[in-house]
């Protein structure tokens, strides 16, 4: 059985307005159903906590960024782990929480329990849904943002591959907005790709390409493929799988 870890940014999960994208979550959601048919075992790292929170409350009164993050995170993961129980229970699938905070990586006693926790669930075909506890993860010793933290939960859990699906196809060769930019299909861990990265931010979470492209070469100088694809295209994670060379997305290699 091969193991993957795929990461959902918020920019795919939520529309323009900011409310959270159902459609596309059960879009993702019966594909990951698929792949697990395919005896491909998937590890779920999904952002939109915040960015759900968000499009649920109206604040009539201003507080700090962190009470902000905290307010919204709670009540936004909350909405999100619902909708992924549900959808996934519709496939007879059953999916479990779980919130992690970046000290868990660099204690092994911490790092051990969270690890036996996704093995546990994964020999019960139980598919882990991983966020940051961003409840209570308020320090500069947050992630840098989920990026980081699906590269990490790749590599605690021996995936074979991490794919990050984000509102773009990968990298280009320019400003993707501009029509005459070409996606990039290979990266080697090894390439020095920083004129290519845009400075900017996620709208709708705290990723960016930097640390996407960080955390890829990383792991692709370890032997772990990763694909950067986006997660708004139809039956993306499939046609990754079975059609990669006919599917738009950047793909990082040793
Ligand atoms: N953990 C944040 C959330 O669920 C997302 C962080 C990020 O954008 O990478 O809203």
């Amino acid at each position: 059985m091969t193991r993957i870890t795929i990461k959902i940014g918020s920019n795919v999960l939520t529309r323009e307005d900011g409310s959270l994208d159902v459609t596309r979550m059960s879009a993702l959601v019966d594909q990951i159903a698929f792949l697990r048919k395919n005896n491909i075992e998937v590890i779920l790292v999904s952002s939109g906590a915040v960015a759900s929170g968000r499009s649920e409350l109206h604040l009539h009164k201003t507080m700090s960024d962190v009470s902000e993050r905290q307010l919204y995170s709670a009540v936004g993961q909350a909405k999100l782990i619902n909708r992924y129980y549900e959808l996934f229970r519709d496939h007879k699938i059953a999916v479990g929480q779980v919130l992690t905070m970046k000290e868990n990586f660099n204690r092994s006693d911490h790092f051990q329990t969270q690890q036996n926790c996704m093995m546990v669930m994964l020999e019960n075909n139980v598919i882990p849904i991983v966020n940051e506890n961003d409840t209570v993860s308020v320090t500069e010793l947050m992630f840098t943002d989920n990026d980081e933290l699906a590269g990490l939960v790749t590599e605690m859990m021996n995936s074979e591959m991490l794919i990050i699906l984000s509102n773009i196809d990968g990298i280009f060769n320019g400003d993707p907005s501009d029509g005459n930019a070409q996606l990039i299909p290979v990266v080697k861990s090894t390439d020095d790709i920083s004129n290519f990265i845009q400075k900017k931010k996620s709208s709708a979470g705290r990723g960016g390409m930097h640390t996407k492209t960080t955390i890829a070469q990383q792991l692709a100088s370890k032997g772990i493929k990763v694909m950067i694809a986006n997660g708004k295209r139809e039956n993306i994670l499939v046609d990754l799988i079975q059609n990669a060379a006919n599917t738009p997305h950047t793909e990082f290699v040793v």
